[in-house]
């Protein structure tokens, strides 16, 4: 354990308070002890950033390909060490945290090489011996804002696009989970990320957040978070024409059609649900299940969601790591408590005393449960999930889409025109036929519709529309 401390311009800046990062699997265990900044640590990131930012915009795709390969290798190198911290902070399972870890990689990996492939277009002017020319230039400074839940995946695919495309930029991470994004600050420095590029601000998003959501020179925001804090950080930004990026809730359905294999159906509904604790913005909250396949689906799925084993995230047999936090723990008790009120039945669900303490919480499955519902309603964020019985395909469409959310849904079924169908109706940015709703490709687009995303698409090739702007430029040769 020690201390641990912000980065600006540079340099490891030492502040007046530290907060300790507790491992959700056994409270006993403390990682470090981690910066607690404020608005003026803020103020000199975005001073240090600010004199950084023409040379990095002005630097060579080569330069930007090294540093981020770099930080792709070490992460690949350091997998088991990285995975562990991540199982230690968020309580993910180690294999998880480990997977985490690779796709932080791979994501650098991708950035690294889109760096080298950024292209414009040469168009003909509607004007005789005139040329037009549309380029990418970096928006300036920006600043990212990242849950707990991915806390090394999803700074890696805010800050490797970011860096790859010429900004400079701020990350504050969760309050709940500093030491993953600590991590990948020092390997951007030992790898020679230049001064001010990049800049590491921990601390409460109440002080730290608001200081970057409001600042005038911090020109673009991308946040993951809540649908409270997204929605508040619109309208500051709206109000300030920044640029901005909204990552929010789900609650995302999965539909199981009479034709439907349960012996993929039933992994892809646990998976999806469960897996990650059900802290995942794509878990599959709403098992949408048609009559004739319903009660051997909740049979089935009752059957394997209580032999999955919950445990500290370090064990290796375990399979469901700790809620995040007790406070997290408390809203998904509060939430089972109303499904006792709403549902015919709640299967599990009870808070585990294990050896060591920590948040564990048994996987709840809410049985004979409707859409109009607040547990359907309202993301839960936990291993918790609703079967909601419907009479058939349009039904159980028409329910799918009745949601104020639209990030990722899914469809089991054998029925290619069904599959079909759905991939057309759906009102979501990310499909799923016969796979569960979580767990995506780091190289293509990754965002919802509705209320979970607001703004342009993050990862893969997308990723350019919101860390870049373009410029349109005439030349007259005549
Ligand atoms: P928040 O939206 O509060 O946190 C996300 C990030 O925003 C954190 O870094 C947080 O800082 C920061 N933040 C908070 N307030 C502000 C502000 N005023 N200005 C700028 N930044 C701010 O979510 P929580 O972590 O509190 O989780 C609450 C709920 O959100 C969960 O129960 C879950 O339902 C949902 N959630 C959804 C996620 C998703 O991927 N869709 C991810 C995480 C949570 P700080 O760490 O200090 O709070």
């Amino acid at each position: 354990m020690g201390k641990h401390d912000n980065l600006i311009n540079g340099t490891w800046v030492s502040f007046d308070n530290y907060k300790d990062n507790v491992n959700p699997s056994d409270t006993n265990d403390v990682i470090g002890s981690y910066s607690y900044g404020d608005a003026g640590s803020v103020e000199q990131a975005v001073e240090a950033a600010r004199a950084a930012q023409s040379a990095w915009a002005d630097s060579t795709p080569q330069a930007r390909y090294d540093l981020l390969d770099a930080v792709g290798n070490a992460l690949a190198a350091r997998k088991e060490e990285f995975g562990r911290l991540l199982a230690r902070e968020e309580g993910k399972t180690l294999a998880e945290g480990i997977g985490e870890t690779m796709r932080a990689s791979q994501v650098f990996k991708f950035f690294a090489g889109e760096a080298l492939r950024q292209v414009g277009d040469l168009q003909a002017s509607v004007r005789p011996a005139v040329d037009v020319e549309v380029t990418r230039e970096p928006v300036g400074i920006v600043g990212l804002i990242t849950p707990w839940n991915f806390p090394i995946a999803i700074p890696a695919w805010k800050i490797a696009p970011a860096l790859a495309y010429g900004n400079c930029v701020i990350l504050k991470p969760a309050d709940l989970t500093p030491g993953c994004s600590h991590a990948i600050a020092e390997l951007l420095q030992e790898n020679g990320c230049p001064p001010g590029v990049f800049n590491l601000v921990m601390g409460r998003g109440s002080t730290v957040g608001e200081a970057m959501v409001t600042h005038p020179d911090i020109t673009a925001i991308s946040f993951t978070g809540s649908v409270g804090t997204g929605n508040h950080i619109a309208e500051v930004c709206g109000k300030m024409k920044k640029k901005v990026q909204l990552e929010m809730g789900g609650k995302n359905p999965m539909v199981v059609l009479n034709d439907a294999d349960l012996s993929v159906a039933v992994p892809a509904c646990l998976n999806g649900t469960f897996f990650s604790t059900g802290q995942r913005c794509t878990a599959s909250s709403r098992l949408i299940v048609e009559a004739g396949i319903h009660d051997e689906f909740v049979a089935e799925m009752t059957r394997q969601m209580q032999a999955l084993k919950v445990g500290d995230a370090l064990d290796p047999e375990t399979q469901i790591g700790p809620v995040v936090d007790e406070k997290q723990l408390k809203s998904n008790l509060d939430y089972i408590a109303l499904a006792k009120s709403e549902a015919d039945e709640v299967i599990g669900g009870e808070r585990l005393d294990l050896d060591k303490p920590g948040f564990y919480q048994a996987p709840a499955l809410f049985v004979g449960t409707d859409n109009s519902m607040r547990i359907n309603r309202e993301e839960i964020f936990g291993p918790c999930a609703s079967v909601i019985k419907v009479a058939d395909f349009d039904e159980a469409l028409a329910v799918a889409n009745d949601t104020e959310f639209g990030l990722s849904a899914g469809i089991c079924t054998s029925s290619l025109k069904s599959a079909r169908e759905f991939k057309r109706r759906i009102e979501a940015g990310m499909v799923m036929v016969n796979l569960p709703t979580a767990g995506v490709d780091y190289h293509v687009p990754f965002g919802g519709r509705k209320g979970s995303s607001f703004g342009a698409r993050e990862q893969g090739r997308y990723a350019v529309e919101f860390y870049t702007t373009v410029k349109t430029s005439y030349v007259f040769a005549g």
